[in-house]
C-alpha cells in the first residue's frame, strides 16, 4: 500500500507519533519541520524525507499556500496533521487551498487502499461516528493516538527549502501565555479530582495523592468552569484534554460520557466515588464505593507504607 503522507505538527511528540501511525500503514511519511532540531528529530525517527521549511514567522496564515504547494510536488496522498491550535490553522487553510476534505480530530484513524476510516465523538461524545474519506485528504489528529515511532538507524536526509510567505498575515508581537496547569498528554499518572470535593480546599487531598504516587492532578470541567477550584489548561473530556496515562484515578468524579471520552485510551482506570451507580464504575477496571473524605486518606497512609 504504498504512498506518500506528509505529517506536519508544530509540537514535535505529536508529528512522531505520526510518523509512527505512516510506518504502521505502510505510508512513506514525508515530515515537515518548521525548526532544525525538530526536522533532525523526524529524520532519527524513520521519516523517509524531512523537509525543512526556511522562514523568519512561521504562522500557518503565511505558509499554509507553500505547504499546500508541497504536497502537490511531493505527490502526497494524505496531510496527516497534529490537532493544535496552529495545526487545525494549517490543516484548514491547505484543505481550501488544495480542495481535499478535511477530518478533525479523529479519535482513531486506520488507512485503507485508497481511502482513511476515521473515528470521532458526536453528539457531546454520546456517539462515536465513522466516516471513510477518499484520498487525498486531510486529517487532523489529537495527542497520544499512536504510538511514537522508534528511532530507526537511517536517518533520512533533511531537504532546506525556501518557501515564500504569504505577506497578507504578518506576526507583529509575542506576549507568553502563561501555561497554570500541568501538561496531562504526556502525564503516566493521573489523580482527577471531581465535584465530590466539597471544598476548595480539599483538593489538597488529590494532590497529596498524587505526591505519593507521583501523579499529575487533573479535574472534570465542572470543577474547573463551574467552580473555577483549577485551570481550565487541567480539565479533561470532550471540550478538554485528552489523556492517555498509565494511570487514571478519579475522585468524585460521576464519568459522564463527556468526561469519559477524554480517558479512554488509559491503560487503567481506577474510580473512587459514594454512589455505586456513578457511570464512572462502567468505565472503570477498579472502583472503590466510599467517601473520599474516608476512602483517600487511607490510600494515602496506605501507599506512604508501600
Ligand atoms: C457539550 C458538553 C461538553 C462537556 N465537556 C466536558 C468535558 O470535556 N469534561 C468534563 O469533565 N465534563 C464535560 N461536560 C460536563 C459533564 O456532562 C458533567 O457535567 C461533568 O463531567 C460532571 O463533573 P463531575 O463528575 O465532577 O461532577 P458530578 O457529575 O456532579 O459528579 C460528582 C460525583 O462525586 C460523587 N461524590 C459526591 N460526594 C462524594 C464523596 N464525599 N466521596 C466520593 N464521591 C462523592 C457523586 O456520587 C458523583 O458521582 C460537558 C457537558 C456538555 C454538555
Amino acid at each position: 500500500m504504498a504512498g506518500t503522507f506528509v505529517v506536519y505538527s508544530d509540537k514535535t511528540a505529536i508529528a512522531i507519533e505520526l510518523i509512527g501511525f505512516c510506518r504502521g500503514s505502510g505510508k512513506r511519511a514525508v515530515a515537515l519541520a518548521f525548526d532544525a532540531a525538530a526536522a533532525q528529530e523526524y529524520a532519527a525517527r524513520g521519516a523517509e524525507r524531512v523537509l525543512l521549511i526556511e522562514c523568519g514567522q512561521n504562522l500557518p496564515e503565511a505558509y499554509a499556500k507553500a505547504v499546500a504547494g508541497v504536497l502537490e510536488r511531493e505527490g502526497a496522498e494524505g496531510f496527516i496533521v497534529g490537532s493544535t491550535v496552529r495545526g487545525r490553522e494549517m490543516a484548514a487553510r491547505v484543505a481550501g487551498y488544495l480542495k481535499w476534505p478535511l477530518v478533525s480530530d479523529v479519535s482513531k484513524l486506520v488507512c485503507e487502499e485508497k481511502e482513511l476510516v476515521t473515528e470521532r465523538p458526536a453528539y457531546g461524545g454520546a456517539v462515536v461516528q465513522q466516516e471513510r474519506v477518499k484520498l487525498p485528504a486531510v486529517v487532523t489528529v489529537p495527542a497520544g493516538k499512536f504510538e511514537p515511532a522508534a528511532t530507526s538507524g537511517a536517518g533520512a536526509e533533511v531537504v532546506t527549502l525556501e518557501a515564500q510567505p504569504d505577506e497578507r498575515t504578518v506576526l507583529l508581537e509575542r506576549a507568553s501565555v502563561e501555561k497554570q496547569g500541568a501538561d496531562l498528554g504526556s502525564a503516566e499518572k493521573i489523580v482527577c479530582a471531581g465535584m465530590g470535593f466539597a471544598k476548595k480546599e480539599d483538593l489538597k487531598l488529590a494532590f497529596d495523592l498524587a505526591a505519593v504516587i507521583g501523579a499529575e492532578v487533573g479535574c472534570s470541567r465542572s470543577v474547573a468552569e463551574e467552580r473555577n477550584w483549577l485551570p481550565t489548561d487541567v480539565y479533561i473530556g470532550i471540550s478538554g484534554a485528552t489523556v492517555k496515562p498509565r494511570l487514571y484515578l478519579s475522585i468524585g468524579v460521576s464519568g459522564q460520557v463527556q468526561h469519559v471520552v477524554g480517558i479512554r485510551d488509559s491503560r487503567v482506570i481506577a474510580a473512587i466515588d459514594l454512589n455505586e451507580n456513578a457511570p464512572i464504575f462502567k468505565a472503570a477496571d477498579y472502583g472503590i464505593v466510599g467517601d473520599l473524605y474516608e476512602v483517600v486518606p487511607a490510600l494515602i497512609e496506605a501507599l506512604k507504607n508501600c
